[in-house]
């Protein structure tokens, strides 16, 4: 194979779902993708060793990045026969991708396939440092709609239904490509975006009959707390169906979901995850909501390990350590072993909607890590504790911190949003957080929206000198 070779890597073989032509679909199937989404475990496995062999032969012909990698690794791609065989090959840093599209921009070494074969941009959040750019060749965005049309079909959506998408929509992932996913399943696609913010937001969703939303959980708590202002109705008059997101914690947390579903009148309020980098990737919940579903393990090899030795973790029930990725089945921009710095926790136990992909939930970004007194807190693990005294506070808080992490000096400062909080409610809650996340804090209450927070991402933490 050539970069002269158009056809790049051939086509996935495996049939896919079939176009949405008129009522020929079976619209009561339960997931997209029924071959793949539902695939046992064994199989999947050899579909994966198949096209991780392709993958590496792709790569050493086309990747100048990996080529070097190999080459000082000592791995010999022809020689690959099991997946474990890629252990030996170091891992993927986002520091080596931002150095190499520094050197060699846009797309740095690592870009595959021929310039003239890329046909979209995506770009890492820049909060961590200088952006990074993942390109696509038609072949990738295809298979991102692919991942994304998975997670959606599995919340319910259908062709017919209105869906909004609430998210940053200018560079970020969950923007442009998740409009497209969403015509890639034949619903309406409403590209409003956070950019209207929460009144042209609410407007569009009363005039386009909107029954799907999609965006964070900041926006759609603005979106509740505005909404009789702006339209003079109740949110659960407004007749959305389901409500999904991501991009910041919250949705996944059970009192999160509860109080959406009241307010907004639907039981159906899901969460789902990728990383940038890692797309076509999606991990998604079900209905029954108990951990997000791997949804594209015929696309991305996922690792587990110790996120402060690099060792590996065994995929196993309640096992938490940070995913690291590899790309099966991508052109442009194509990764192997990248560690996202996502920490998440596996659970490998049959789930009764007949996926057979591992679950996970997120417990937070290594980078996002407080050490306190030795003890290692996410930010998110204290809020979905915070959350857990709903309805008398409404998920809002913020960790302030004096000096910049990740080591704390205790007690942990919280501003917590709560409308009638008194010295006992104090006192619980800060009993409960020594209980179940072994800190100790200090909170101040804090009157319902006086934290400062955009539409798109409310800020956890904030740094402020003593
Ligand atoms: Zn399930």
């Amino acid at each position: 194979m050539s970069n002269s070779d158009h056809s790049l890597l051939a086509g996935d073989p495996a049939p896919m779902p079939p176009e949405i032509i008129g009522s020929s679909v079976d619209m009561n199937r339960p997931f997209w993708n029924m071959g793949r989404e539902t695939m046992p475990i064994e199989q999947m496995r050899a579909l994966q060793t198949g096209k991780l062999r392709r993958q590496l032969m792709y790569l050493a012909e086309s990747s100048d990045f990996y080529k070097e990698k190999f080459r000082a690794s000592g791995f010999v791609p022809a020689a690959f026969q099991t997946i474990e065989d890629i252990q030996s090959i170091p891992f993927t840093t986002k520091a080596e991708l931002r150095e190499s599209q520094e050197n060699h921009p846009p797309f740095g070494l690592h870009r595959a396939a021929p310039m003239e074969r890329i046909v979209r941009v995506t770009a890492t959040s820049g909060t961590t440092g200088k952006s990074v750019f993942q390109g696509y060749t038609l072949h990738d965005t295809t298979q991102r709609s692919e991942s994304l049309a998975r997670a959606l079909w599995g919340f319910g959506v259908r062709p017919g239904d209105r869906v909004v998408n609430g998210f940053a929509l200018s560079m970020f992932n969950a923007g442009i490509p998740m409009c497209a996913a969403v015509e890639k399943l034949g619903a309406v696609s409403i590209p409003v975006g956070a950019e209207r913010r929460v009144e042209g937001m609410l407007k569009l969703m009363q005039q386009l009959k909107a029954t799907v939303w999609i965006g964070t959980p900041s926006f759609i708590s603005a979106l509740a707390e505005r909404c009789e202002e702006v339209l003079g109705m109740r949110p659960n008059e407004l007749g959305l169906r389901i409500i999904c997101g991501g991009g910041e914690s919250g949705f996944e947390q059970p009192a999160f979901q509860k109080r959406m579903e009241k307010i907004w009148g639907t039981p159906h309020v899901y969460d789902f995850a990728s990383t940038s980098d890692a797309h076509p990737n999606s991990f998604a919940h079900c209905k029954h909501r108990n951990g997000k579903h791997h949804l594209t393990p015929d696309m991305v090899l996922i690792e587990l390990i110790n996120p402060e030795t690099g060792a590996l973790l065994d995929m196993a029930e309640g096992v938490q350590g940070e995913y690291v990725f590899t790309h099966l089945d991508r052109q442009a921009c194509p990764l192997l072993r990248y560690r996202t710095g996502d920490i998440i926790k596996v659970y490998t136990s049959a789930c009764e909607c007949g996926r057979t992909g591992f679950r996970m939930d997120i417990v937070g970004r290594s980078d996002d890590m407080l050490i306190i007194r030795g003890v290692n807190v996410f930010p998110s693990a204290i809020q979905s504790v915070i959350g857990k005294f709903s309805p008398q506070v409404n998920g809002a808080m913020q960790i302030v911190l004096e000096t910049p992490g990740p080591a704390v000096k205790p007690p942990l400062r919280l501003r917590v949003e709560a409308a009638n909080a008194d010295q006992g409610l104090k006192a619980t809650m800060e009993q409960t957080l020594r209980r179940e996340l072994t800190v100790t804090t200090d909170i101040e209450f804090v009157p319902p929206g006086a934290l400062a927070r955009t539409e798109t991402k409310t800020k956890l933490i904030v740094l402020e000198g003593s």
